[in-house]
């Protein structure tokens, strides 16, 4: 690592959880972030900050006023723009020696191997089941880890998901497979608390960031299959274990 660079993360070499060695691995790492909203946005600054550089944006919505409240890296003047682009020029600005790609698309079936497929974690973040599923099936059978989190008004969920290693549950052993067909774009209708998301989105890039992390340093503790729910409300924080389902379609055996 350059000196400029050893400084820019000096707060992180100098944490024993993280290291030199650590952020040696952040800075060979990439990240792939599905949804560039009021979670992929914290998550993105974090990450992007924490030196990952190598940085996927997928979406495929376009930035409105009415996000602004809670999506932190857009402006006024994205608004109208593809928030992958975006979010993408904000990277660029941020730190010049990251490397980031925007797709302006939904991901989906057909197109989710080949989008996460040399990602070392994928942070799921958008905003309705049927995409979570596609991306979480496509993980599993491409080995590659996912970061999940989501908000329901002041519930948040994160939870790291291993389904293609040996008795760890994916995303569906957790949800099932009842929401499949439905798109659960909720935030119009029921609202959302900018500063709850942002909480989501941080914990997302954090829980990312234990999976970057595993095997080179003590935050490298990916706890996959523990679901950590946070009640905005009270506040509260607890955590829960998602076991594996053997007869989940996501990674059963009739993979
Ligand atoms: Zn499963």
């Amino acid at each position: 690592m350059t000196p400029d660079r050893l400084d820019r993360f000096a707060r992180h070499i100098v944490l024993p959880e993280v290291g030199a060695m650590g952020q040696a691995r952040l800075a060979a790492s990439h990240v792939v972030l599905i949804g560039m909203g009021g979670i992929g946005s914290p998550a993105l600054q974090y990450l992007a900050g924490a030196g990952v550089s190598r940085l996927t944006l997928i979406d495929d919505d376009v930035v409105e006023a009415s996000n602004l409240q809670r999506q932190t890296i857009y402006t006024e003047a994205d608004i109208g723009k593809a928030k992958a682009e975006a979010a993408a020029a904000w990277v660029r600005a941020f730190d010049p020696a990251l490397a980031v790609i925007a797709h302006v698309t939904r991901i989906a079936r057909d197109n989710a191997a080949d989008l996460i497929a040399d990602a070392d974690v994928v942070l799921d973040g958008c905003d309705n089941f049927a995409t979570r599923l596609a991306v979480s099936d496509a993980c599993v059978k491409a080995g590659v880890p996912l970061t999940s989190a989501a908000l329901g008004r002041f519930q948040g969920q994160v939870a790291n998901f291993a389904g293609h290693r040996e008795g760890e549950a994916c995303y569906r052993c957790f949800v099932g497979d009842a929401f499949d067909a439905e798109d659960c774009d909720t935030c119009a209708d029921l609202g959302v608390l900018g500063a709850m998301v942002g909480m989501v989105g941080a914990f997302g890039a954090m829980a990312a960031m234990r999976v970057l992390l595993e095997g080179v340093s003590t935050l490298g503790d990916p706890q996959w299959g523990q679901l950590h729910v946070l009640d905005g409300l009270k506040p509260s924080l607890r955590a829960m274990r998602i076991a594996r389902d053997p007869e989940c379609n996501g990674c059963g055996p009739t993979l």
